[in-house]
């Protein structure tokens, strides 16, 4: 028997893909997952040009 884990919160569906909020356990974290892609949306809009380099950490840190 398959267990099929609620991709929110991992907790094992005691039922199939016959419940309504399949395949989360519960219409909470369906409501979440959404959140979720809502907020991918949100970053997707803001510029990604960030400098990959840490300006924070000075180079005299690294004693070699
Ligand atoms: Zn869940």
């Amino acid at each position: 028997m398959l267990e099929i884990r609620c991709p929110v919160c991992k907790k094992v569906l005691s039922e199939g893909p016959e419940t309504r909020t399949f395949p989360f356990c519960s219409q909470r974290c369906k409501m979440v997952d959404l959140g979720r892609w809502l907020d991918e949306d949100y970053n997707i809009s803001e510029p990604l040009e960030q400098s990959p380099h840490d300006e924070e950490s000075p180079p005299e840190s690294q004693s070699v």
